[in-house]
């Protein structure tokens, strides 16, 4: 992929291609702070030639900052050493950020091409900076008093975390562990990289060539016309061409009536990135472990895992096994069952044809699960989307739920530039008529968008420079015709109050240090899922849901049909989640020495479904292991995050309608005790202080219908 992009034709959208005839070249908007309103970004200036320079000169600043820091004739203080890393690399984040931002919502070849020219770099800049020894020495002086050094709490706590950041990268080691380390840094972001570019070519490589159309009986006439291009741009003209998602279960086994053919196209799906071809991606697997084990015993833990649970809510192995095993025998219990309606759905059916019957595996599971949940619930999408018109649902639902609770009020703006026309601008402004921060709506899919739901920040709030947050939501909506309503779906309903709840996180953190505002992977999904609730609200509902045309409020019996199939299918789900979550962890639990060898890394799976209790055939993990990109980046060790999330979400929310649900008194606790304050306290800590208690589980398992069995 990366190839074809470099040598296609670089296309710059009409906005950004506005040089005037004979003028200077435009100034680079990236060097300098904007002068828009919270140094909102100036993406009516921005040119992707901008992007390479700004990387530069801010990779310089950064290590010219990080070195005067270092030399620092002065002894250490919390301002001239914590406070000056804290305000150092701006110009660097700053574009970073947008490069980031726009690579996600509008790529094109050019800001691709500079992004992966400089991912090696910016890994080993981060590297040269927290290897530094000289600026080691000074955080360990300042660590050493660190009660008297720090003029706050929270001054403390910045302290520690970048004695941290610094002890985990390595700083504490010899010289030649310290090469040792950026060796193993750097094969690491290799592999990685070879890993994702296998996972993509194998999932278009696996695509099913299918040779009549009667053979995808069940699909609708768009899908078969989608199938027969793709497989004229293949090459198979007169063919159809099913293509893939990297997931396990692939969309089309819900729908195709040709058993035979379900069976094909999952056996292509689970196979991938284990079929000894140029995309087996089992020996990048072997050996990323066997570096990661390296990296965790250099630094002095038995595992990655604990290497990396160290630093989540979690805290250890134990605790995260804990909740896993605790999940694991009541989602199986809830699958088997689900499994057992399926069987008899599959026997009534084939019954009926006089045909004889079969045992319900994988390949059959949704198919089966989809006309068991028409069947029970009687509704179908379409009867509810006249009632979910986009700008009513935004303005209207999720807008009016944050100003019921925590009194904020939104206007929308038109004078900002934006980098797509159907991108909007709120100014947002809070409860005593200050300005609180800028949001951005991006909802609508478009071909340079990434897929998926997700918020982000242009600009974060940063005590210490004065800025405000500039925050961004995006979704991918597909565009209507011209002149026709968005109407969304129920689920694209919940992504929205969701996604916005990332983002009230983001506008409400009050933390006095930038670096405070990190908070762990495993805490991040919990304020957002913790905004849902409010989707299905019924004050917020009779406020939002009304027909696009007529103005009349939705029929509860419509939603109440929604809300009962909400369990529908739950243990399937929670199973293949599991597994996944369970071969990560075990994965990351191995000892130095212990990772599988590239042709025991499927034996190795198998082992790990089969002693979890997980090996079930009709529900196989979300990943297999070949395919489990998670474990390659940014989740390795991490996949349970969301289930620990989904943990405090789902206690929260009782406390919540324990608490009279939504209420302004609620919403000041909310902001007081959680969304304000980022990482500046330990997490558990914030749950606590917020709920009066620890954590328990019986609220998830109540909202996925799970029954834990009785040892
Ligand atoms: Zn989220």
């Amino acid at each position: 992929m990366p190839a074809a992009y470099r040598f296609a034709p670089l296309i710059f959208s009409a906005v950004l291609a506005t040089t005037l005839a004979g003028a200077q070249p435009a100034a680079n908007p990236l060097l300098s702070i904007s002068p828009l309103p919270l140094r909102y970004p100036q993406f009516d200036k921005l040119r992707d030639e901008h992007f390479a320079p700004a990387l530069d000169q801010g990779m310089a600043e950064q290590l010219a900052e990080i070195q005067a820091i270092a030399d620092n004739p002065a002894a250490p203080t919390f301002d001239n050493t914590i406070v000056a890393w804290e305000r150092s690399g701006r110009l660097l984040a700053r574009t970073t950020s947008m490069l980031s931002n726009l690579v996600g919502t509008d790529a094109n070849p050019a800001r691709q091409q500079v992004q992966s020219d400089y991912a090696p770099r910016l890994a080993a800049q981060r590297d040269a900076v927290l290897l530094n020894p000289k600026l080691f020495a000074r955080i360990e002086a300042l660590y050493a008093v660190r009660d008297t050094a720090a003029p706050t709490a929270e001054g403390r706590r910045l302290i520690e975390r970048y004695r941290r950041d610094m002890v985990r990268a390595g700083a504490r080691l010899d010289d030649a562990q310290k090469a040792r380390m950026k060796a193993i840094n750097a094969e690491l972001a290799t592999l990685g990289a070879r890993f994702n570019r296998a996972t993509l070519a194998e999932v278009n490589d696996s695509a099913v060539v299918v040779d009549s159309a009667e053979e995808l009986a069940g699909l609708t006439p768009a899908q078969v016309a989608a199938a027969a291009e793709a497989a004229k741009k293949r090459g198979f003209e007169g063919k159809y061409l099913l293509t893939l998602l990297n997931t396990t279960i692939q969309p089309f086994e819900t729908d195709l009536q040709n058993r035979a053919l379900r069976e094909r196209l999952h056996r292509a799906s689970v196979s991938r990135g284990a079929r000894a071809n140029a995309n087996d991606t089992t020996a990048i697997i072997a050996r990323v472990m066997t570096l990661r084990q390296e990296r965790a015993a250099l630094l002095g833990y038995a595992t990655p895992a604990a290497f990396v649970l160290e630093e989540e809510t979690a805290k250890s192995v134990d605790t995260v096994n804990a909740l896993l095993r605790k999940l694991a025998p009541a989602a199986m219990a809830s699958a088997r069952q689900e499994a057992a309606e399926l069987q008899k759905v599959i026997d009534q059916e084939q019954a009926a044809k006089k045909q004889p019957g079969f045992t319900l595996q994988a390949w059959d599971w949704s198919y089966y699960a989809d006309k068991l949940r028409a069947a029970r619930y009687g509704f179908d999408e379409s009867q509810l989307k006249p009632y979910l018109e986009v700008t009513s649902v935004l303005e209207r639902g999720v807008f009016f739920a944050a100003n019921q609770l925590y009194g904020v009020s939104f206007k929308r703006r038109t004078d900002l530039p934006v980098y797509r026309d159907d991108v909007s601008v709120y100014d947002v402004i809070d409860s005593n008529g200050k300005q609180l921060a800028i949001f951005i709506a991006d909802l609508y899919a478009r071909p340079s968008k990434r897929g998926g739901a997700w918020a982000n920040a242009y600009v974060s709030h940063n005590a210490l420079e004065g800025t405000e947050p500039v925050v961004a939501n995006h979704l991918n909506i597909p565009k209507p015709p011209a002149g026709e309503p968005t109407l969304l779906t129920w689920d694209e309903v919940n992504t929205l109050f969701h996604e916005f709840g990332h983002a009230l996180h983001a506008m409400f953190n009050k933390v006095p240090y930038p670096s405070l505002g990190r908070t762990p992977r495993d805490f991040v999904e919990y304020p957002s899922q913790v905004n849902e609730v409010w989707a299905d609200w019924p004050s917020v509902l009779a406020n939002y849901a009304r027909h696009h045309k007529t103005g009349e409020p939705m029929p509860r019996e419509l939603l109440d049909k929604v809300e009962r199939a909400r369990r529908f299918n739950q243990g399937y789900a929670t199973v293949s989640y599991l597994s996944s979550a369970l071969l990560d962890q075990r994965l990351h639990q191995l000892p130095a020495g212990q990772a599988p060898a590239a042709a025991d890394v499927m034996a190795f799976e198998a082992k790990v479904l089969k002693e979890e209790g997980l090996d079930f055939g009709p529900v196989p993990p979300r990943y297999r292991t070949p395919y489990f990109s998670h474990i390659m980046g940014g989740y390795s060790a991490g996949y349970y995050a969301y289930i620990w999330s989904e943990v405090l979400d789902a206690d929260t929310v009782q406390w919540l309608m324990a608490n009279g649900g939504l209420k302004r008194a609620n919403g000041d606790q909310l902001r007081a005790k959680l969304l304000s304050r980022g990482g500046s306290e330990d997490a558990m800590v914030m749950f606590r202080s917020l709920v009066g208690r620890d954590p328990r589980i019986e609220p998830l398992l109540e909202r996925r219908g799970l029954v834990v069995q009785k040892p």
